[in-house]
């Protein structure tokens, strides 16, 4: 089993590496994907076929969500290989809607995507049979309803992924002794002067990557105009086990 970041850059895409999306991809059977960030689908073609994914959104802000309805188009129409059967899609409640829309051809309609996936909204700290995996949901502290991710895979591999948020105890708990950690720090070394409620800094995220026993943290979510350096040098006053600076096209095996 392998973790591979398709895409990693916050808030907009960057040159090179897409915005988020993180593939969980199996020895064998369906992967998951959380989230599926502009650019993340061209990505993913690199390692497998788009069908073969369940789809797991953290939150419905552009930068996690925007490549789905060309995922659909995919399923849907993919002139030799459309998708066999019906993947599992998790996500907040309004999804269906909010994503219905955006791939809607007439302004204000839902295209309905129960043909091609079954949606089910997240419950928090419920833990979801999904495929071979367990995924468990933790709010998130963000302007939009937000959450955060545990999965747990058959070989009892732990991957925790924050999402977008302000600190929280409640990343402490998700990320608990987990093998690996994608930890969002947006804001670079400290979160001085950046706005309340809504992302963290490299500080915050060795503080979570500490308190939870993490075994290796994996700093994501940083924008093209941010601090990866300071992302990391902040994470580092705080977190003694190793800390990576994720990239587009890094696997790490599990
Ligand atoms: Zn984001
Ligand atoms: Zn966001």
């Amino acid at each position: 089993m392998k973790v591979i970041v398709l895409g990693s850059s916050g808030s907009v895409g960057a040159p090179g590496n897409p915005a988020s999306g993180y593939l969980i991809q199996p020895s064998n059977g369906q992967s998951l994907l959380m989230d599926i960030g502009p650019g993340v689908l061209a990505k993913m073609q690199e390692y497998q076929n788009p069908n073969d994914a369940h789809m797991l959104f953290s939150h419905l802000h552009p930068d996690h969500c925007l490549d789905f309805p060309s995922l659909l188009v995919w399923r849907r129409y993919h002139p030799t290989a459309p998708a066999q059967h019906r993947n599992i899609c998790m996500g907040p409640h309004h999804t269906p809607i909010h994503l219905g829309r955006l791939s809607a051809d007439i302004p204000d309609e839902v295209d309905d995507m129960s043909d091609t996936f079954d949606f089910h909204p997240w419950r928090i700290r419920h833990p979801h049979p999904i495929g071979d995996f367990t995924v468990t949901a933790y709010p998130t502290i963000h302007p939009i309803e937000s959450y955060a991710m545990r999965v747990t895979a058959p070989n009892g591999r732990i991957i925790a992924y924050s999402g977008d948020s302000a600190y929280s105890t409640e990343l402490i708990d998700c990320a608990r002794n987990a093998d690996i950690f994608l930890c969002e720090a947006n804001w670079g070394k400290s979160c001085d002067n950046k706005a309340p409620n809504m992302h963290m800094c490299g500080q915050d995220a060795g503080i979570i990557a500490t308190k939870a026993n993490a075994k290796h943290l994996i700093l994501v979510h940083i924008p093209p105009w941010g601090d990866p350096i300071g992302a990391m040098e902040g994470a580092r006053q705080h977190y003694d086990g190793p800390i990576s600076l994720s990239y587009s096209g890094m696997e790490i095996p599990l």
